[in-house]
C-alpha cells in the first residue's frame, strides 16, 4: 500500500533497498509491474482531471510547436533537453495559467515530447541504413490522442487511503483497488477512457528469482491456425471470442466513419466502438493471463518465441491482424515477466523463414498460407505447419542463431527423440487443446 511519502521512515526503506540492490545484483532482480484500478470522480473532481488533461494536451502541442520552429530553421540539430526546458519556462512566462499544472506533471509533458522526437531521429538513423521504415515526425496531438496525466514521481501528491484516491489539485476520489500494489509505488497516471477514468500506478519490486536446471525448453510458434503451437506438439487454439469482436469492431468503425464529424451521432458510435475495443482487451487479456500461468506452471524449463517486429506490426491495417497481434504481444509480455519471476529465461529468436524451414533436414521450400502441412520435398517429413515452426523456433535458441552453437548448447537428445514421435504421427499434432 501507499505509505506517506515523505516520511523519514519511507526514505530509510529507499536507502535500505538501493543497498540491498548494489549487494546482490546477481541473484535479484528488479521488476515493474502496472496495476490499474478504475477509480469513480465526481463532477467536480472530473472537471478537474478533465482540465488537466486539456491543459496539458495545450501545453505538449505548444511545446511542439516551438521545437518545430528549430527543426526547421536546422534540421540537423537535435531537440534536446535543455532547448525544451527553456521553451517550457517561456510558455508559462506568457500564459501563467499553466502553473495550475501539477509541476510533475509538466515534467511529464516534457519527456513525452522528448521521447517522440528520440524515437523519430531513431526512425531516421535508421531509414539511412537502408530499414524500409517512415521516420514519421512528430505530430500534433488532438483531444482523442491525449488522455492521461502522470504523476512522475511518488512524492506524498498522490496517495491511497481507505478506498478513497486523493490526488493533490484535483481532490479524492473512490478508487476500486480489486487487489494490493506489491512493491515500492513509482508513478501515477490518470487515464479517461471514453466516460470512465483509471488510475495506473508503476510498481517496483525487488525478487530473487529460483535458481533452475533449463532441461526441458520449449520452442512457440505464433501460429497462422492456432493462436500459439509448441514444440511439444500441442496446439492452442484461437479463442473464438476475437472473431465475434472483429466483426463487430468493424461495423462500429464503419458507422463511425459514415456519420457526420462533430455531430451528436457520431459521438455515440464512438463510444460503442470504445465499448467493443475495451471488451476485446479485456477477454484477451484474460485468455493470455490463463495460457502464459498454465506454460510457466506446465514443466518447461526455458521458452523459445520469435521476436516480432513491432514497427511493422502496428502498421498493419487489417482489423484481424491488429487485434490478434495486440494479443500476441500481451501474451509474450506476460510470459516474459511470469517466466522471469520463476527464474526460466525467454529467449527471442531471428523469425525469418521458421516456417519455410523442414525442421528435420534444414530443407527451405516455400509455404503458402494456405498449406496447413509441412510435406518436405527433401526427406519427406509431414508435419503440422505450425508445429514445425515452433520446434525450428527452439533449435535456433538452443543451437543459437542460425546454428552458430552461439548459445553452446545442443538440442537435448530426449526431445530430438519427441520430435520424431511427432513427425511419424502428423495427426497428433493437429489436436488443438482448449484452455
Ligand atoms: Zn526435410
Amino acid at each position: 500500500m501507499l505509505r506517506p511519502a515523505n516520511s523519514p521512515f519511507q526514505w530509510r526503506v529507499r536507502g535500505v533497498r538501493r543497498y540491498i540492490r548494489m549487494e546482490n545484483k546477481k541473484e535479484n532482480m528488479e521488476t515493474m509491474r502496472a496495476y490499474k484500478f478504475r477509480i469513480y470522480p465526481d463532477t467536480k473532481r472530473q472537471a478537474a482531471i478533465d482540465n488537466s488533461i486539456l491543459m496539458s494536451q495545450r501545453l505538449y502541442n505548444k511545446l511542439l510547436e516551438k521545437t518545430i520552429e528549430v527543426h526547421k530553421s536546422n534540421p540537423s540539430s537535435k531537440i534536446s533537453q535543455r532547448t525544451v526546458n527553456r521553451f517550457l519556462n517561456e510558455i508559462i512566462k506568457e500564459d501563467k495559467t499553466y502553473l495550475q499544472l501539477y509541476a510533475h506533471i509538466r515534467v511529464d509533458i516534457r519527456n513525452r515530447l522528448l521521447k517522440t522526437y528520440q524515437d523519430f531521429f531513431r526512425r531516421c538513423q535508421q531509414k539511412r541504413s537502408g530499414a524500409k521504415i517512415k521516420a514519421g515526425f512528430p505530430r500534433y496531438k488532438s483531444k482523442d490522442k491525449f488522455n492521461s496525466i502522470t504523476h512522475i514521481e511518488n512524492n506524498g501528491s498522490f496517495r491511497i487511503e481507505k478506498g478513497r484516491l486523493r490526488v493533490s489539485r484535483i481532490g479524492t476520489m473512490r478508487i476500486e483497488q480489486h487487489r494490493n500494489i506489491v512493491g515500492n509505488v513509482k508513478t501515477m497516471t490518470i487515464k479517461r477512457e471514453g466516460r470512465e477514468y483509471y488510475a495506473i500506478f508503476t510498481a517496483e519490486q525487488i525478487i530473487t528469482p529460483p535458481k533452475i536446471n533449463d532441461t526441458n525448453p520449449v520452442g512457440i510458434d505464433m501460429g497462422l491456425n492456432n493462436f500459439i503451437a509448441l514444440s511439444d506438439g500441442q496446439a492452442i487454439q484461437k479463442p473464438k471470442f476475437l472473431k465475434k469482436r472483429e466483426k463487430r469492431i468493424a461495423r462500429w468503425q464503419r458507422i463511425v466513419a459514415r456519420r457526420q464529424k462533430g455531430s451528436n451521432r457520431r459521438d455515440k458510435a464512438k463510444f460503442r466502438l470504445h465499448e467493443e475495443w475495451k471488451g476485446v482487451t479485456n477477454q484477451s487479456n484474460d485468455f493470455v493471463h490463463k495460457l502464459s500461468d498454465k506454460l510457466v506452471s506446465g514443466g518447461f524449463t526455458s521458452f523459445a518465441v520469435e521476436a516480432l517486429h513491432i514497427d511493422n506490426m502496428l502498421k498493419n491495417h487489417r482489423l484481424a491482424q491488429s487485434i490478434h497481434n495486440a494479443s500476441w504481444n500481451r501474451f509474450i509480455q506476460m510470459l516474459s515477466y511470469k517466466a522471469e519471476s520463476a527464474g526460466m529465461k525467454v529467449i527471442k529468436v531471428d523469425p525469418r523463414d521458421t516456417s519455410k524451414e523442414c525442421s528435420n533436414c534444414d530443407n527451405i521450400q516455400d509455404m503458402p498460407l494456405s498449406v496447413r502441412e509441412y510435406n518436405c520435398g527433401r526427406c519427406g517429413m509431414r508435419l503440422d505447419r505450425d508445429i514445425n515452426a515452433s520446434i525450428n523456433i527452439l533449435k535456433r535458441a538452443t543451437l543459437g542463431q542460425r546454428g552458430s552453437h552461439a548459445q553452446g548448447e545442443i538440442v537435448r537428445p530426449q526431445q530430438e527423440a519427441a520430435f520424431k514421435e511427432l513427425r511419424t504421427y502428423p495427426a497428433n499434432a493437429g489436436e488443438a487443446n482448449d484452455l
